[in-house]
């Protein structure tokens, strides 16, 4: 067996192993060697590629409003940022804005969810039932008492996109990927040793966890850390509507159920309930969540849903952090230059740059220079401390 060294190694080349990979190639003051191990090359099953690929400033938690601030400026100036040999990536951005509804009894938490939002510099607008009405006048509102539009900084992307223009930066500036499965790890003096699947070993100084709901867990039990981070499966269907509907956002529903364009149709989906959400690792797609849930929803919101035509669907898998629906973001303490970006919990695409930033940061200098992640540390888990988001998608 030969080992191969490196100074980082990131477990997972998906969007988030290859922002970090691509971010601290760019760097001026970080010359090491990167080596990013992926399972699944033709990315068919990670999260990356299957999302619904959207970015919004409508967090309750002044850190993920933060981080996706940075991420939108990031993605309206990604051919700039990500450039290969004058060719610019290009991931057809759409600031549709998001809309979230509140029945009366959540008027408040809205409320005060926008203050936050503005006071952070997002650009959303608080509408009550009748501007809501005149603004879109295709939605119902009668059991509504106000909405949260985002006018800028908020829509949809090509997320596959995004993560293809990262690692291909990353590739030109020499990051290495090697297509296989990391099956141990393990700290031997100052060193970490990653045994992969194709019979191979690496060497390294730092390793990084961005293993996604596949494999992230796993990579910690390796570590000897255990993280509340479980696969759960997610939904996306496909519908055509007949009728032209505009300025249509990405609509959340009090009832959780989204719906967004997507080319000249839609896609939409929702959350299971907590009881019906197992761990799971098929792609199945459970239909009668469009059945039973969605489409009723969606055809009392919007009237003109009544008659729609469903069209494809596919599943995914949320890396869940059952803790409190954030990501595990930097150092796990008592071990050694070991780094997770875990747990994003159904928002990691958007919280790609700002994260890739981060762990490139903590890395090259010891500390976050420019946006400080530490409260999405995983010593948060060992103190008790949860950092509740109530705008869960
Ligand atoms: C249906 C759905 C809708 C979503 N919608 C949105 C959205 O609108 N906006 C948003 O921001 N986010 C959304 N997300 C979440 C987002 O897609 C994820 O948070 C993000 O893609 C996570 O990226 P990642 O790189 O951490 O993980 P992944 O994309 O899952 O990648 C992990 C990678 O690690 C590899 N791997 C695993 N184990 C190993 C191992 N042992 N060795 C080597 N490689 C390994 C896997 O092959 C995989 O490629 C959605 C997710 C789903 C499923």
């Amino acid at each position: 067996m030969s080992i191969e060294t490196a100074d980082v190694v990131i477990i997972g080349g998906a969007v988030m192993g290859s922002s970090i990979a691509c971010q601290l190639a760019q760097r001026s003051d970080f010359d090491g060697r990167i080596i990013v191990v992926e399972a699944d090359p033709a990315y068919e099953i990670c999260a990356s590629a299957r999302s619904a690929a959207s970015i919004r400033q409508q967090f309750s938690s002044a850190i993920n409003i933060e981080i996706s601030l940075f991420g939108i400026e990031y993605l309206r100036t990604i051919g700039e940022r990500l450039e290969v040999n004058g060719t610019k990536p290009v991931i057809d951005l759409h600031e549709g804005g998001y809309l979230f509804l509140a029945i009366p009894e959540k008027e408040d938490i809205l409320r005060s969810n926008h203050a936050l939002q503005q006071e952070l510099g997002a650009d959303i607008a608080f509408f009550d039932r009748e501007a809501l009405k005149s603004r879109f006048p295709w939605l119902n509102v009668e059991d509504i008492a106000a909405g949260c539009h985002g006018l800028s900084g908020e829509g949809w992307f090509d997320g596959y996109g995004l993560m293809q223009a990262f690692r291909r930066k990353a590739r030109s500036l020499g990051v290495t990927y090697v297509a296989a499965k990391a099956t141990e790890i393990r700290r031997e003096g100052a060193a970490w040793t990653v045994r992969m699947s194709n019979g191979e070993a690496l060497a390294c100084g730092a390793l990084v966890n961005c293993a996604g709901a596949s494999g992230g867990s796993d990579i910690c039990r390796m570590a000897g850390v255990e993280v509340p981070v479980h696969s759960r499966k997610r939904c996306v269907f496909t519908f055509d509507c007949r009728e032209t509907l505009a300025n249509f956002p990405l609509l959340i529903d009090p009832n959780g159920t989204y719906v967004r364009p997507e080319g000249t149709g839609f896609i939409c989906g929702v959350s299971p309930t907590p009881d019906e959400d197992p761990d799971s690792t098929d792609f199945d797609v459970d239909y009668s969540l469009f059945e039973e849930t969605i489409w009723p929803t969606l055809a009392t919101r919007v009237p003109a849903f009544e008659a729609v035509r469903p069209g494809q669907a596919w599943a995914g898998h949320y890396d869940m952090n059952l803790f409190d629906h954030n990501a595990f973001i930097g150092d796990v303490p008592g071990i050694e230059n070991f780094y997770l970006a875990l747990g994003f919990s159904g928002h990691g695409l958007q919280q790609a740059p700002a994260v890739g930033r981060g762990i490139a940061e903590l890395i090259a200098t010891g500390r976050y220079e420019t946006l400080d992640l530490s409260p999405l540390g995983f010593d948060r888990l060992a103190r008790n401390k949860p950092l509740l988001e109530r705008n869960v998608v």
